[in-house]
């Protein structure tokens, strides 16, 4: 080995979800939205001037933070955009989290939270869920240099109610709370309520879900002045242009059409509470996910005997082998009829697949 070969960093990456090629997919593996964006994005996309791409980039995005302003009901200077809830998230890990104490988050939640806190040399500590994968916020009344909490959680789907949230911020004005709301548009209410009257929290939202743009790349965070400053500083402290020309056109595009939001958020809510019902019927456990999956378990049937099943026919579902998952499935609702037919193709595998 040479000498620079011991200097590498050595990290350990986090995994995505497989993006199968081809397409006679069915693809519940990594949360995306089943409809296409809102058609306003599509016309923007067409009219798009590429002479444009000639030029840098707005650094501060202001068209698309604008429109969150507008939509969010909050100023300009609380809102900070990036590429992806992943590209803020690991922002504001490496902004806030700079003591020597342990941050906090749960042992089960968004896989990517141990790889952030390894990279950047944070130390922490992850209490434990109840055996039905809620949090206690009494757990996280302790010394820490930071909490993230995943809200509505993934990959359980179960939501913390906002008084518990609340209860949380409240005990840890010494720390930055993140509140990571990928989720939060499928159920439940925002902690985005709370910033007003607490300056250490900090609300992280993403456009890959409800707002079916995963592929563009846009998150955002909306906290007080003061975090949001110290997330501009470090952002300018390594790459200005974090968000390309399109992305601020489009995701501003798809934040006027509050209609085409609220009507393909309403037909991912149904499916999902039909696939609840659907699930249940055939034996899994299913919990009362706020999201657009679904976490299931089956009674005779092992996760992954399921998952492979599945995956031979085409359809991706998500499968994690660690501790405390691995009789799990989770399951990204897709339209009715790709839900249909990975519910026929269970109904009639499951009983080959049971353990006896
Ligand atoms: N937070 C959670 C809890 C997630 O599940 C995801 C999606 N993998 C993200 C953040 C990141 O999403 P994106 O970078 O696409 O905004």
């Amino acid at each position: 080995m040479k000498m620079w070969e011991d200097y590498i960093r050595k990290v350990v990456p986090y995994v995505p979800g497989e993006q199968p090629q081809g397409d006679l997919v069915i693809k519940l593996n990594t949360n995306e939205n089943p409809y296409p964006p809102a058609p306003g994005v599509l016309k923007a996309l067409r009219e798009m001037d590429p002479d444009q791409f000639r030029r840098y980039p707005d650094p501060s995005a202001s068209l698309l933070t604008k429109a969150l302003a507008d939509r969010y009901g909050l100023p300009q200077d609380q809102i900070f955009v990036g590429v992806g809830s992943d590209d803020v998230l690991g922002m504001a890990f490496l902004t806030f989290f700079n003591s020597q104490k342990p941050i906090l988050f749960p042992d089960i939640t968004y896989s990517f939270y141990p790889v952030w806190a390894d990279l950047f040399k944070i130390p922490y500590e992850t209490p434990a869920l109840d055996h039905g994968f809620c949090v206690d916020p009494k757990d996280y009344r302790r010394e820490n240099g930071g909490i993230v909490l995943a809200n509505p959680n993934a990959p359980t789907g179960i939501y913390l109610p906002i008084d518990k949230v609340e209860d949380m911020v409240r005990w840890n004005q010494d720390s930055v709370v993140i509140v990571d709301e990928a989720y939060i548009d499928f159920g439940g209410q925002s902690a985005r309520s709370l910033i007003d009257r607490y300056e250490n929290l900090l609300v992280v939202q993403t456009f890959s879900k409800s707002r079916s743009m995963a592929g563009m790349r846009i998150g955002f965070a909306m906290g007080s002045q003061k975090l949001i400053k110290a997330l501009q500083d470090v952002k300018y402290s390594y790459n200005s242009y974090t968000m390309d020309y399109p992305s601020v056109i489009l995701g501003a595009e798809a934040v006027k059409d509050e209609t085409y939001f609220c009507q393909t958020v309403a037909k991912i809510v149904k499916t999902r509470e039909e696939g609840k019902r659907r699930f249940t019927e055939m034996g899994f456990s299913c919990t009362d996910s706020q999201t657009n999956f679904l976490f299931v378990s089956h009674k005779k049937a092992p996760a992954r005997a399921i998952f492979e099943a599945l995956r031979q026919e085409r359809i991706y579902v998500r499968y994690f082998a660690a501790p405390r998952l691995e009789d799990h499935l989770r399951v990204s609702i897709g339209t009715d009829e790709e839900m249909e037919t990975l519910y026929r193709f269970l109904e009639k595998e499951l009983p080959n697949l049971s353990l006896r």
